[in-house]
């Protein structure tokens, strides 16, 4: 299931943080304040240690719950809830354990089991990347992530005593989460589709992506002389819906393609989406970012602002999973 999972799961993580990036104020302003060092955070990890491919051929190598610190800034906004940043923290350190314990040597980057690019393991940032993020604001932003973090020390999702794969998206738009199997064809009873409002109104808007048609053909590598009423714009057509009324399939021409590979090869920001099709162009109308499947972070927010715990949070997004200290 781990390796079924985890390309679209990195998929996820390189969205999280692709839009998370803030610019913070230039690190020299940061640095011109004197803050010297941050809080270091109690190790509580049972001594694991997490050894980190930063750069090619650049391995650092730091205590567990240290790299959870980095994890949570890169992945999360610092202005979220402190409940939602538990929560993070508590998916992120399932996510690095799970990965130790099952995957310790990465083909990519044999000389450490974990890298800090998005697009492949898990995001994370040093301090100086925290500095440059946060600029003014450092020192409260990372006490703000440590507390977080350190409040949760240890803890990790279990199902049926076993660590869980914590997937996890940015937005699902206000329309709920979707089902593993939806997305990636595998049941997992803990990746359930559940009910989510509690996105920013400003994340359950709708986004614009208009592509002409050559493009669009071009991205799909599907021939355009072979779709006779592409012209006229006819040529596509949504087929049926996901029970969270996500796009299942859509037709071109004589092709059935799955609405997750049409995202994916389109760079749509989810599969919930409308199409309009005129004479030039074809306008994708999408609503939330990333596969929606587990932790919706922005709903994770949207609860802890209503008081929701983070416990609460975690196993109302992983259903059934328990919370355990390890
Ligand atoms: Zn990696
Ligand atoms: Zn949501």
């Amino acid at each position: 299931m781990i390796n079924r999972l985890k390309g679209y799961r990195r998929l996820g993580y390189a969205v999280a943080v692709l839009i998370f990036v803030v610019v913070g104020l230039p690190a020299l302003l940061a640095r011109g304040c004197g803050w010297e060092s941050e809080a270091p955070v109690k190790e509580e990890d049972g001594g694991v240690q997490v050894k980190l491919q930063v750069a090619e051929g650049k391995i650092v190598s730091m205590p567990l719950e240290q790299y959870i610190v980095g994890v949570v800034a890169a992945e999360m906004p610092v202005s979220f809830h402190e409940e939602a940043l538990k929560a993070q923290a508590v998916a992120a350190r399932t996510y690095t354990l799970l990965r130790l314990e099952e995957e310790p040597q990465d083909e990519e980057h044999p000389a450490a089991p974990l890298c800090s690019d998005p697009g492949h393991c898990q995001a994370w940032i040093d301090t100086a990347g925290m500095r440059k993020r946060w600029g003014w604001h450092f020192r409260s932003s990372y006490n703000k992530i440590a507390g977080a973090v350190k409040a949760t020390s240890g803890q990790v999702l279990t199902y049926n005593g076993e660590l869980i794969d914590p997937v996890y998206h940015s937005s699902c738009g206000g329309k709920g989460t979707e089902d593993a199997r939806e997305v990636w064809g595998a049941e997992v009873p803990y990746l359930k589709s559940v009910r989510c409002t509690f996105d920013s109104e400003k994340k359950q808007e709708a986004v614009t992506t208009r592509l002409t048609w050559q493009e669009f053909y071009k991205r799909l590598g599907v021939d355009e002389q072979a779709v006779p009423a592409a012209a006229g714009g006819g040529a596509v057509e949504i087929g049926e819906r996901t029970a969270s009324g996500r796009v299942k399939n859509v037709k071109v021409g004589s092709q059935i393609i799955s609405g997750v590979d049409l995202r994916k090869q389109l760079q749509l920001r989810s599969t919930d989406f409308k199409a309009t099709a005129s004479d030039k162009e074809i306008v994708f109308s999408t609503r939330g970012y990333g596969h929606a499947v587990g932790l919706c972070q922005y709903g994770a927010d949207g609860l802890a602002q209503r008081g929701v715990k983070y416990n609460r949070i975690l196993t109302h997004y992983y259903q059934g999973a328990k919370l355990e200290t390890r």
